[in-house]
């Protein structure tokens, strides 16, 4: 009697750190040529270049929370080195960090957002490996 019970193909092992990069850089974490993103955060349903499906991904709050830990951590200290040390009028000191703050968030959102999906891919998590 043969032993007809073979094990399914064990799916093949992903760089994490390359899919990161790739993800920060808003690649396709598979080919890192084709766009992750269409639009600001819109994630697309598949790599336009590989064909690598995207929907898998659970992003959800994930990139908003990275966001504000990274510029929280951030802003707060700079906020305390320039009043301690320049003294500036409130409005100024305001205005500075309100553009520093929006704006930095709005760089790192998409980006984080690519590398957390990377991530996930480089993981297999969530249907990436080929099971949901
Ligand atoms: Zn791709």
């Amino acid at each position: 009697m043969s032993d007809c019970h073979a094990t399914p193909a064990a799916p093949a092992e992903r760089d994490t750190m390359s899919a990161l990069w790739k993800g920060l850089r808003l690649k396709c974490p598979n080919c890192g040529s084709g766009p992750l993103l269409k639009g600001f955060l819109s994630v697309r349903h598949e790599c336009p270049v590989c064909r690598e499906p995207f929907h898998h991904h659970r992003a959800d709050d994930g990139p908003a929370y990275l966001t504000i830990l990274i510029v929280g951590h951030l802003m707060a200290p700079l906020l305390l080195v320039a009043y301690t040390a320049f003294r500036p009028e409130p409005l100024v000191l305001f205005t500075v960090f309100l553009v520093g703050t929006v704006g930095l968030s709005l760089f790192l959102l998409p980006r984080l957002k690519g590398a957390l999906i990377a991530f996930q891919w480089a993981r297999q998590m969530h249907g990436f490996g080929g099971h949901d």
